[in-house]
């Protein structure tokens, strides 16, 4: 059990974001305490987990997706060394043309080379799947179990006193000279990895965030025996048994953050597009993404207040980010590298009116 009192960091919010910074942090030696109350609907644990090189309908390669995989697969090693448990699956995805444009659309992509190499060479027919505009396999791709590896993690850190289950309330959090204090303790930095809850951060709630909510649900179907990652409108992810998550919505207005009627018609009408095979539905879940309006990630330092940081914006692709930019951030803190434009919280900067806290 950790008995400091003074720490390197802390970390605010247990999700993919907390928790990928506090592994960078304990490969690093740092001390630092991570504070999540828990509970439904985060984005994180109802999240597929999924990892894809290829972005979107217009079929463009992700952003530096090299040195993201690389970073996801080391990091998942590292956690299957440490928990015991293999979270990362390979899974390529079968994407289905919805239409007749999307697949002309793709033959003109296939001539770009950083494309094409994520891309299979043979057609995959696949039993129970409406294939009838064609399909492509794409390389690299798979998911995490990501509300597992989260438990499981948390669990690890809350044994080696690291993790405390609560909630920061911004107004007990005090800037003392260089340090800040909270329930006792003392730390060198504060790390707001708070997700879409940053609008109630009175230091961040500034930040120009677009947010999204996304709904899944879990199916049982019996015979489709699928380990690929199937496509069509939505996602189809094998789970355990004959059981799938189906996903997802996308929300950009919504009234809360629960699961409702319309999110679960939404993904019948699609997946009736996509399976040929009865299901029955399981249950259904649903969380926000921090989205933000450029769709990129935001790391860096506040731009007044000392020592206080953002690790926030993964947005849809959390899982696939979170490792590369979690390492990044750290680096950046360190002064060993400079962030990358893109996600650094600099661009943001003309949002925030001096003193405005
Ligand atoms: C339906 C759905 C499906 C998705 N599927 C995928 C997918 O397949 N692949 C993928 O890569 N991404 C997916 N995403 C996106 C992914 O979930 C997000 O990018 C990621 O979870 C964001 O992680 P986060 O840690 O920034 O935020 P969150 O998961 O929201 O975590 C923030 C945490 O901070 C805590 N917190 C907030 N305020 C405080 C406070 N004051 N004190 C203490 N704790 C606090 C919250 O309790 C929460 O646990 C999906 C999202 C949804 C909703």
């Amino acid at each position: 059990m950790n008995q400091l009192t003074s720490y390197d960091f802390l970390i605010v919010g247990a999700g993919i974001a907390g928790l990928s910074l506090a592994w960078q942090l304990e490969k690093k030696h740092k001390s630092f305490l991570i504070i999540d109350p828990g509970g439904q609907h985060k984005s994180s644990r109802v999240a597929a987990g999924m990892f894809n090189p290829i972005s979107g309908k217009r079929m463009t390669v992700n952003w530096r997706v090299q040195e993201l995989l690389t970073d996801l697969h080391e990091t998942f090693n590292e956690f299957n060394s440490l928990l015991g448990k293999k979270y990362l699956v390979d899974a390529n995805i079968i994407q289905c043309f919805g239409n007749t444009k999307e697949s002309n659309d793709f033959s003109l992509q296939l001539e770009k080379s950083d494309f094409s190499r994520f891309i299979g060479s043979n057609p995959i027919e696949i039993d129970g799947l409406n294939q009838e505009f064609g399909s492509f396999e794409v390389l690299g791709s798979g998911w995490v179990k990501t509300k597992e590896w989260i438990e499981d993690f948390q669990d690890y850190l809350l044994k080696k006193g690291a993790f405390i289950k609560d909630k920061v309330e911004w107004k007990a959090l005090s800037l003392d000279g260089n340090e800040w204090h909270w329930q006792g303790h003392s730390f060198a930095k504060v790390v707001s990895c708070e997700g879409y809850h940053y609008q109630n951060n009175p230091y961040f709630n500034w930040l120009p965030f677009k947010l999204c909510k996304g709904q899944v649900l879990h199916i049982q179907c019996v015979g489709l025996n699928q380990k690929y990652i199937l496509k069509k409108g939505v996602y189809l992810v094998h789970q355990y048994d004959d059981v799938y998550k189906v996903g997802a919505t996308y929300e950009w207005d919504f009234e809360d953050e629960k699961p409702n009627e319309l999110g679960k018609e939404t993904l019948i009408n699609k997946l009736d597009k996509l399976l040929t095979l009865p299901y029955s539905i399981v249950s259904q879940e649903s969380g926000v993404r921090p989205t933000t309006r450029d769709r990129a990630a935001i790391l860096g330092k506040h731009p007044e207040v000392k020592n206080l940081y953002c690790f926030n914006g993964l947005g849809t692709k959390g899982m696939l980010q979170a490792p590369f930019l979690a390492k990044h951030f750290l680096a950046a803190m360190e002064g060993l590298t400079s962030l990358d434009p893109k996600v650094a919280i600099e661009r943001f900067y003309p949002f925030y009116s001096t003193g405005q806290i």
